[in-house]
């Protein structure tokens, strides 16, 4: 009993469901952490390794990132058991299997994360008629393709610069990962004048101190090719990236990539992070008293969810652009100048700010 509540307290979760279909051998789990806000809009996730907690820990991170935003939504995420690279054919009828299982669960929203993608959330919103992160062809917005987390970030980036006396104009920049997020991150900030020092995939780290071409590297990646095939540039191992001397270093890979063991490597004045949770709580700290500023991750990287909710209630693409920068840059200023005022962690300042709001939509409700 006890240990069934153990990521219990005020704000949630919810309801915590395991889901059984032996017949297709669907395992997975849902959790809605919060609904004050409104229904809660969280990915699925496709992985043999997830955890009840590590679902629970992202649909918290959900309901911190959509209340931060803004969104009329409340947090939640699930998990399906299994290898997202399964035949197409056993992947539809999971993912539909899902679908079916959650029919009744109305109050959560999906949307694609690892291992999901457009197309299973079109699977799901035919099932369901619930779903985020649509493919264009039955009315989504497509997230990943315009690159909505990289104009967010690039946002976030022209805001926080003012809090280093930072130029963009000609300010180097290092991503990790270059992938939906990295390589419109990339391209938003090179329109602002940065220059691409150095960027890594899973085959590498490309380095050129006086600067990448994104559009090529972009157009490398969107033909299926690792960066270490690109003909510019020092090719260096995956997590040299760490080292690299750049004034802006952005993860947009995989969590806890930034740990007390190799904080000391990085070389950098400003961590926008564009990945979830890519730095432990002990190099985030280290960081912040080494001077090094870090916007955190439900505050820089909100784009995508921004843009996936007006997607649900029916917005264009141009609203969501013009939603994502207005929020980010508001919030990325709230926080910034909070945790100078407090000298707090950015990432203190930022829970505040988003607890303040569930708080407050708490008290509205019966249930609470
Ligand atoms: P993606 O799969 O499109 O890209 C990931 C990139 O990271 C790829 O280029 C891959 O080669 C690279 N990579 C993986 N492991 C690496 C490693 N160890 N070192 C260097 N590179 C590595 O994924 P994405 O959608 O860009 O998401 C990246 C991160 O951003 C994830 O943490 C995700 O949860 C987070 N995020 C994504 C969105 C979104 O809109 N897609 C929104 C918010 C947060």
């Amino acid at each position: 009993m006890e240990d069934l509540f153990r990521f219990s307290d005020e704000f949630g979760p919810a309801r915590i469901i395991h889901i059984h279909y032996p017949s297709v051998a669907l395992k997975a789990i849902v959790v809605v952490d919060n609904t004050a806000c409104g229904a809660a809009v969280g990915g699925v996730r496709m992985a043999p390794d997830v955890s009840a907690e590590e679902c629970f820990r992202l649909a918290r991170a959900m309901t911190w990132k959509n209340a931060a935003a803004g969104l009329p939504h409340g947090g939640g995420k699930s998990v399906i058991f299994g290898d997202p690279r399964m035949a197409a054919a056993v992947k539809e009828q999971l993912v539909r299997a899902f679908a079916d299982a959650i029919g009744d669960i109305t109050d959560y929203v999906p949307g694609p994360d690892m291992g999901t993608d457009e197309r299973c959330m079109a699977w799901i919103k035919e099932e369901t008629g619930r779903a985020v992160g649509l493919p264009s062809a039955v009315g989504g917005i497509p997230l990943d393709e315009i690159g909505a987390t990289g104009f967010g970030l690039a946002a976030c980036v022209d805001v926080a610069r003012e809090f280093i006396g930072l130029d963009l104009k000609g300010a180097r920049v290092a991503l990790q990962g270059f992938g939906a997020v990295g390589k419109h991150a990339a391209r938003f900030l090179a329109e602002k004048g940065c220059v691409l020092v150095a960027a890594s995939d899973t085959s590498g780290t490309l380095a050129a101190p006086s600067g990448l071409d994104v559009g090529a590297l972009i157009a490398l990646k969107e033909a299926g090719r690792p960066l270490r095939e690109h003909g510019s540039g020092t090719r260096l191992p995956v997590d040299a990236i760490l080292d690299v001397d750049c004034d802006i270093w952005i993860p947009a890979a995989r969590p806890d990539v930034v740990r007390a063991d190799n904080v000391s490597r990085l070389r950098a004045r400003l961590m926008p992070q564009g990945a979830n949770i890519p730095c432990t709580p002990e190099a985030e700290q280290v960081l912040h008293e080494r001077g090094v500023l870090v916007v955190p991750d439900f505050i820089a990287n909100a784009g995508g969810v921004i843009c996936a909710s007006m997607e649900y209630r029916g917005g264009t693409q141009r609203a969501a652009f013009e939603y994502i920068d207005e929020r980010v840059r508001a919030n990325t200023r709230a926080v910034l100048q909070e945790s100078q005022r407090d000298k707090t962690l950015p990432r203190a300042a930022a829970l505040k700010l988003a607890e303040r709001r569930v708080r407050t939509a708490m008290q509205m409700r019966r249930w609470r």
